[in-house]
């Protein structure tokens, strides 16, 4: 076995404004950026999704007033990853790898705390956010997250299969279970991580969804949520056809956990189970 242990870390939490509409009870909704800290046998820790970096707290990475005004970020220094490492005993050199779904601000921002971790993603994310060709990319992909110049390690599919879908199971120096799952639309490469953990496997769907009724029961999904869903996805039928194969997914398997990025109930119960 290669993965020792899982960490769940909310390295970001979010007040969104129009928290009705995502199915609270005020008007300021809250969700979380679920991260995942994982401690490897053999390449030490692994970090998947990063949220916001110590230089986003500091403002120096040019995070807009409007995304502010919008999401309502905490911004603190305690949530982002390298403090809760530390918290919990490891240095920030122990993390040598970082596996990113995707390089939207708030989960890319803790990359430049770990400037000497490889970070692994699809190769059409990676190039969509160097690219950065239209305003709404410019908006979510802050060169500043990268400016140190990280030590790329991009992904393409190769033929390769998990669960009957597209994937990538081997990444580059880490010996353990962890995949690159592709499910593109919210931005261009944005995948889902597979890690497995003793018997189960984590499926971390990133921005794929936002609210947990996206994937299961039949309950609606708050229209706060599918409006933000719309407003920000670059391919909409790839990002439809990434729900319904994740819906799939948990339809089908028992032996796994299945949650997005800023969903703070499938947060908190897997956090507890912890
Ligand atoms: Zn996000």
């Amino acid at each position: 076995m290669t993965v020792r242990a899982v960490h769940h870390l909310n390295c970001a939490t979010m007040c969104p404004i129009a928290g009705f509409l995502l199915g609270g009870d005020s008007w300021r909704g809250r969700m979380v950026a679920h991260c995942l800290l994982v401690e490897t046998e053999r390449d030490g820790l692994v970090l998947i999704d990063t949220g916001f970096g110590t230089r986003d707290i500091e403002g120096r990475t040019g995070i807009s007033r409007s995304f502010r005004a919008l999401t309502g970020p905490a911004l603190s220094h305690a949530e982002t990853a390298i403090e809760q490492v530390k918290a919990l005993g490891y240095q920030p050199e122990d993390v040598k790898h970082i596996v990113i779904t995707h390089l939207d601000l708030d989960h890319a921002g803790g990359i430049g705390d770990f400037p000497h971790a490889k970070v692994h993603l699809h190769a059409r994310e990676h190039a969509a956010a160097m690219a950065r060709t239209n305003l709404r990319e410019r908006e979510r992909y802050l060169p500043a997250h990268w400016a140190h110049g990280p030590k790329w390690e991009v992904y393409a599919e190769d033929g390769d299969t998990w669960r009957g879908l597209p994937a990538v199971t081997k990444l580059r120096g880490v010996d353990g279970d962890i995949g690159i799952l592709p499910m593109h639309g919210h931005t261009r490469g944005h995948s889902a991580v597979i890690v497995k953990s003793g018997e189960r496997w984590l499926v971390h769907a990133g921005d794929a969804y936002f609210h947990r009724n996206s994937i299961e029961g039949n309950a609606k999904v708050p229209f706060g949520f599918l409006a933000f869903e719309r407003a920000t996805e670059m391919i909409p039928a790839a990002r439809r056809a990434s729900v319904a194969a994740l819906r799939q997914l948990a339809a089908t398997y028992r032996d796994l956990d299945l949650f997005c990025a800023h969903d703070e109930r499938e947060y908190a119960a897997l956090a507890g189970r912890a």
